[in-house]
C-alpha cells in the first residue's frame, strides 16, 4: 500500500505546486480502498476553492490518428508560445497493460514528460469507466489547485469514454485522419456532434492535399448539424505535428475564440455548473451502489439469489427488490 499523509500535508504540497505530492494525491483519489475515500474527499474539498481556474480540453481520436504526437507538439507549443502550464490526463479503461495505459509508455511523449511546465498522468489500468471517470474528474481539480492552467483529457475515440470526457471538459477536440475509408461514415455521428473543433492530422507531404479535401468535407458536414447551445459553430482545420509543425497556432486561436464567445455569453459558466450538478448525481449513484454492495447481508445473500435468478427460480425484479430490501 502506498504511503499516506494527513490531508493538510497533501493540500499544502499541492498548493505549493509540489508535483510529487500532486502525484501522490492522484494515487489517493484513484485508490480502490474504501478506507482511502474519506481522506481523498477531505483533500478534494480543501483544494476545491483553489481549483477551476483552467481551460479543460478533451482530445480524442482513433488509435493511430496521431494523438500522442499531437499532444506532445501542441503541449510544447502552449508551454513555449503561450506560457501555459499543462497537465495531461488520460482515460483508457480498455487498457489491459499493467500499471500503464495509452500514456503509460512515457517515450511516446518524452519531451513533454520531462518539461517542468508539464505533468502527464495515465489513467490506472483495469478500472471500470465509471471509476476512471470519477478519478479523472478529481485529478482535474487537483491539477488545477497545483497551478496547471491548461488540462488535456485524452481518450481513445472508440467507445463510451468520449461521452464521459465531453461531460468534464470545456472544449472538445476531435482528431481525424484524411481519406481513411468512407470518411463521413467512419466516425460515429455522436462523436462528431460533440466536437467543438476537428483537426485533420498528418497534413504533410503527400497527405497535404487529401487533408485539405477532408477539411472541406467535414466543414460541410458540420454545417448540417443544428447550431450548438453555446452559439458556437465548430471549426475544422488541418495540422501536422511532425518536424515542420503546422496548424497548431490555428487550433489555439480556435480554442481562444471559443473561450471568448462562451465566456461572454455565459455558456462557459453555465456548462461548468451543469457539469458539477451531473457530477453530484453520479457521486450519489456511485455512493449508493458502493453502500449496497458492501452491505454485510447483501454480500452474504447475493450469490444465492443470483443463482436462483440464473436457474429461472426467481424473477430478476423480485430478486432485486429482495436484495434492496436488506439495506
Ligand atoms: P495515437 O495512437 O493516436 O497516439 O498516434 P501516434 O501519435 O502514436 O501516431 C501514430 C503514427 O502516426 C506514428 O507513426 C506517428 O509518427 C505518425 N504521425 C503522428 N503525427 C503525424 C504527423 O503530423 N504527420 C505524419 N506524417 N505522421 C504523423
Amino acid at each position: 500500500m502506498a504511503k499516506r499523509f494527513s490531508a493538510e500535508k497533501y493540500v499544502a504540497g499541492i498548493l505549493a505546486g509540489d508535483r510529487v505530492m500532486l502525484s501522490r494525491a492522484i494515487t489517493l483519489v484513484e485508490s480502490k480502498l474504501h478506507s482511502d475515500h474519506e481522506l481523498a474527499q477531505e483533500v478534494i474539498s480543501q483544494v476545491l476553492p483553489h481549483a477551476g481556474n483552467s481551460v479543460r480540453i478533451g482530445i480524442t481520436g482513433v488509435p493511430g490518428v496521431g494523438k500522442s504526437t499531437f499532444i506532445e507538439a501542441f503541449g510544447i507549443y502552449l508551454i513555449q508560445q503561450q506560457q501555459k502550464k499543462l497537465a495531461v490526463l488520460a482515460i483508457d479503461p480498455t487498457s489491459q497493460r499493467s500499471g500503464g495505459s495509452i500514456l503509460g509508455d512515457k517515450t511516446r511523449m518524452d519531451t513533454l514528460a520531462t518539461n517542468p511546465q508539464a505533468f502527464i498522468r495515465p489513467s490506472p489500468a483495469g478500472k471500470s469507466l465509471g471509476g476512471v471517470t470519477r478519478s479523472t474528474r478529481e485529478s482535474i481539480i487537483l491539477c488545477e489547485a497545483a497551478g496547471f492552467d491548461t488540462i488535456f483529457v485524452e481518450t481513445v475515440g472508440v467507445g463510451q469514454s468520449e461521452t464521459a470526457v465531453h461531460a468534464m471538459v470545456d472544449f472538445f477536440l476531435l482528431l481525424m485522419l484524411a481519406g481513411a475509408g468512407d470518411e463521413l461514415q467512419g466516425i460515429k455521428r455522436g462523436i462528431m456532434e460533440m466536437a467543438d473543433a476537428i483537426a485533420i492530422t498528418k497534413a504533410d507531404g503527400s497527405n497535404k492535399d487529401k487533408a485539405k479535401v477532408a477539411r472541406a468535407e467535414y466543414q460541410n458536414a458540420l454545417h448540417l448539424y443544428p447550431r450548438a447551445a453555446s452559439g458556437w459553430l465548430p471549426h475544422v482545420s488541418t495540422c501536422s505535428a511532425l518536424q515542420q509543425q503546422t496548424g497548431l497556432n490555428t487550433i489555439w486561436q480556435t480554442i481562444s475564440e471559443y473561450l471568448q464567445l462562451t465566456r461572454s455569453n455565459g455558456y462557459f459558466e453555465q456548462k461548468r455548473r451543469d457539469q458539477n450538478l451531473q457530477w453530484m448525481y453520479e457521486a450519489i449513484r456511485q455512493g449508493l451502489e458502493e453502500h449496497f454492495y458492501n452491505h454485510q447481508q447483501v454480500k452474504a445473500q447475493l450469490p444465492d439469489v443470483a443463482a436462483q435468478v440464473k436457474e429461472g427460480k426467481k424473477s430478476a425484479f423480485a430478486a432485486a427488490s429482495e436484495l434492496l430490501g436488506l439495506v
